[in-house]
């Protein structure tokens, strides 16, 4: 057997770097790793041997998905969106593994493929805080390569950016991290990306604080779902309206038929793709 681990002397690659042509992980083992850690560190992926119980790894999980612990352990990077086993990107891992059969034998008893989201070869039994519904990507459902790697790219930056509570202002200047352990108790909070926090006014600030806390206070939550309000006021007074509401409601009521959880990234995208593929356009209001 001659499977081939290659560690680069020179810096490390950096994610959607190429070797060959193929994705730097599935070329480079210390890549590889390094951009596994990223998952393990941001997205708690695991568990180490998915062949124990690992009792708290999925009551982890379940508590974050706010499910149960059976559900939990159905979703596995096996059927997230973001899990990559098409053709070609069998054959790029093979190859980065000596390119022989024992190499396609090991991705086969593996299950293994490539995370679109953290750039790194996964095992379908494992998974990771940043599962999307609706996949693998296999050679028969592969989507348009341009919209998936735009998707997969907005998920990216959605996961790996960091969320302040601007309602929480820190006395040194900035804000709180988002998230509180009296979750239950307290003020509502109002979370947003840290980019996007650096950049508001003031008055922007306050105006999404109070309608945030209006909003909770007089509307009704759908199950456990938070109350969604729009950071920026001009966003919700200038919305882009279909200009084919029947066509739009037609195709929203396939993607709540086509994907299990809906909305979601995946399904939004979806949504719109589909929508403009036949002849749907926006208006601002
Ligand atoms: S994003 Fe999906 S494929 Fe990637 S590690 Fe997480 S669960 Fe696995």
């Amino acid at each position: 057997m001659s499977i081939k681990l290659n560690f680069l002397n020179e810096e490390i690659a950096k994610a959607d770097e190429k070797i060959n042509g193929y994705p730097a992980a599935t070329q480079d083992i210390s890549v590889n790793i390094r951009n596994r850690q990223d998952c393990i560190d941001t997205a708690k992926y695991g568990p180490m041997n998915p062949a124990l119980p690992n009792n708290e790894f999925w009551q982890q999980k379940a508590d974050m998905f706010k499910t149960t612990v059976d559900e939990a352990k159905s979703a596995r990077c096996g059927n997230c969106a973001a899990f990559i086993q098409t053709s070609e990107m069998i054959d790029a891992m093979a190859h980065g593994l000596g390119g022989e059969s024992e190499a396609y034998a090991i991705i086969e008893v593996a299950n293994l493929g490539f995370c679109e989201i953290f750039d790194f070869k996964c095992a379908g039994s494992r998974t990771c805080d940043a599962w999307v519904v609706n996949g693998p990507i296999t050679d028969s459902n592969s989507v348009d390569e341009v919209q998936l790697e735009e998707t997969m790219k907005s998920l990216k930056e959605w996961f790996k950016e960091k969320w302040v509570d601007i309602s929480r202002p820190k006395a040194g200047g900035g804000f709180e991290p988002c998230g509180r352990d009296d979750a239950n108790t307290g003020k509502y909070p109002k979370c947003v990306p840290a980019s996007r926090a650096a950049r508001m006014t003031p008055e922007q600030i306050a105006s999404a604080v109070r309608r945030k806390r209006t909003a909770e206070s007089t509307q009704t939550r759908d199950g456990k779902k938070p109350i969604y309000v729009s950071t920026d006021k001009e966003k919700v007074e200038k919305a882009n309206i279909p200009t084919d509401p029947e066509l739009y409601a037609r195709v929203k009521a396939e993607a709540k038929a086509k994907f299990d959880v809906y909305p979601s990234a995946y399904a939004n995208a979806w949504l719109v793709r589909e929508y403009k593929k036949r002849g749907g356009g926006y208006r601002v209001s």
